[in-house]
């Protein structure tokens, strides 16, 4: 591809006002109201989109109602596989588009979008669509006067809300198992990035789902959000997002007694030991924290060093940092593209001016990055490395969500366990090691929803994902996350004699 720029018209012409998707159809929101979304790194305008109200939270509920009770539920398991087959294969044809979208919308580096994000998202959809015909029950063979078993059967409506940080990405998280097991959705992307998930549904009524099985509504959490997990026609909630709207939602679901699955935020240790492969717990260290501008809940924001070689990494890591590229998220040698929003860089730098006050030391960053050229309202901020840390301070204890790093030294193993434990979330960690034996105690030790060993940040759409503690419960991914989506009916059937 040739060069772009945050300007093209190449973008430029792919983006149309977005519309609400309900029942097959695309529509305005019955109030007309509509939100803009806003490239990041440039703060331009990239187009404007409906914002769903609770009279189109009705429609959109009363769609995947009809879907769920009819033409959905009747077509054979396997044919459901297909369609989200066919979807797998049309996101990759539309990759280029839905990249450019993605990079626009986010601000994230291209190459993350292109070459990470949008193959995951088909590679998400083509795992759950063999699935669709495998999801069987039991039979009890513990009688002999009855015959037993048990059916997994779908949950019926399934409300998904998602935030902004892997939009596609979290799209097929939530959508294939769902899709696989049989539910129908009502989805709400975040109102930062609208513009994967709407395209996304136009791909979707290519691949031949039936009308209402999946209806996508654009807004604002506390609109449509708000409409949609009060719904009493909703069976299921599945939401990712921060912790504070987590319980929110929670509270919501309760009045309704509504299922939910909550995937929330982390501040995930990624520790390193003396006897570690340096060279790669040191681009672990650097991936783990500035891959999608530590925009991810499971980066590694906890840099939990071993004495002995502490030093050493803090120096290594200063001088990598460095060399890290900050700005144009379409320049192939840009690392860290632009955070969301003016509001989310605030934070960022807010929790710089904590750090401080708190007695960390700002080894790298903690400032904006300022450019004259059409990148001059652009929302960047440099690499941030604060050392010395204390686990107690808030950078160590609160998610920032942006590429802020606190490195903190340990002595033994135990201590490094106790430190990566003492935290209210519990989402991943990672652990660098030559030691195999350690690397296994601390697998098991670690309170954590994933723990990667000399890696980071690795997915799979086979592996389950989610979290310990504050940081939610239910799964991801994975045969587990099926079982969010599915409910065990058992059947007694007497064979006594008349
Ligand atoms: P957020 O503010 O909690 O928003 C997430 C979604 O919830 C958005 O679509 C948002 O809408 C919507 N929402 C907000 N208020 C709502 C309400 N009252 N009722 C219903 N929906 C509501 O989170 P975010 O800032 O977008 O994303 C960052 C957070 O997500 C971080 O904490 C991160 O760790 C977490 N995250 C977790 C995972 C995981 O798998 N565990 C993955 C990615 C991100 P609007 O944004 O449109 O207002
Ligand atoms: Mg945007």
């Amino acid at each position: 591809m040739t060069a772009i720029t945050a300007t093209d018209t190449k973008i430029k012409e792919l983006v149309k006002p977005g519309r609400l998707l309900i029942n097959g159809e695309w529509v305005d929101a019955s109030s007309s109201a509509t939100l803009e979304t806003i490239n990041p790194a440039t703060g331009e305008v990239i187009t404007t989109f409906a914002e769903a109200g609770a009279d189109d939270v009705d429609k959109a509920v009363a769609s995947a109602r009809t879907a769920f009770e009819g033409k959905w539920s009747a077509i054979p398991a396997a044919r459901r596989g297909m369609y989200l087959a066919k979807l797998a294969d049309l996101i990759i044809e539309n990759g280029e588009r839905l990249a450019l979208l993605e990079t626009s919308d986010n601000g994230k580096p291209y190459f993350e979008s292109s070459k990470i994000d949008i193959p995951f998202a088909a590679n998400v959809f083509r795992y759950f669509s063999g699935w669709a015909d495998k999801l069987s029950g039991q039979t009890i063979p513990s009688r002999s006067d009855a015959f037993m078993f048990t059916r997994r059967e779908p949950l019926g409506v399934v409300a998904q809300i998602i935030p902004w940080n892997l939009p596609l990405v979290m799209c097929a998280w939530k959508l294939a198992p769902a899709l696989a097991a049989g539910n129908t959705v009502v989805l709400k992307p975040a109102e930062q990035t609208p513009l994967t998930a709407l395209a996304l549904g136009e791909l979707i009524a290519e691949a031949g789902f039936p009308p209402g099985v999946v209806n996508i509504l654009t807004g604002r959490g506390e609109v449509t959000g708000a409409a949609l997990v009060k719904h009493k026609g909703i069976d299921k909630i599945s939401f990712t997002g921060s912790v504070p709207v987590g319980k929110e939602i929670m509270k919501s679901a309760a009045d309704n007694l509504t299922k939910l699955t909550l995937e929330l935020g982390g501040k995930s240790p990624n520790i390193i030991f003396a006897d570690a492969n340096m060279k790669a717990a040191l681009r672990g260290a650097i991936n783990g924290i500035f891959y999608g501008k530590g925009e991810l809940c499971c980066a590694g924001s906890r840099l939990l060093v071993q004495r002995e070689c502490y030093d050493t990494v803090v120096t290594a890591l200063q001088e990598q940092v460095a060399k890290l590229q900050v700005g144009d998220p379409f320049d192939k040698k840009t690392r860290i593209g632009a955070l969301i929003s003016k509001e989310q860089m605030n934070r960022v730098l807010e929790y710089v001016e904590i750090g401080k006050k708190e007695g960390a030391k700002l080894v790298a960053g903690g400032e904006r990055v300022t450019f004259d050229n059409e990148f001059a309202n652009g929302c960047f901020v440099a690499p941030t490395i604060f050392a010395d840390v204390d686990n107690s301070m808030r950078i160590a204890q609160e998610e920032i969500f942006g590429p802020a790093l606190a490195v903190i030294p340990f002595d033994s193993e135990e201590e490094a366990l106790s430190i990566a434990n003492d935290s209210s979330f519990g989402l991943a960690a990672a652990i660098w090691t030559s030691d195999i034996k350690r690397a296994h105690r601390l697998a098991a030790g670690l309170k954590a929803g994933t723990v990667w060993v000399n890696t980071v940040n690795m997915f799979d759409a086979s592996l389950p994902f989610g979290g310990f503690k504050n940081s939610g419960f239910g799964r991801d991914l994975g045969e587990d996350a099926l079982d969010g989506y599915l409910q065990t009916k058992s059947v007694w059937v007497d064979l006594t004699a008349d």
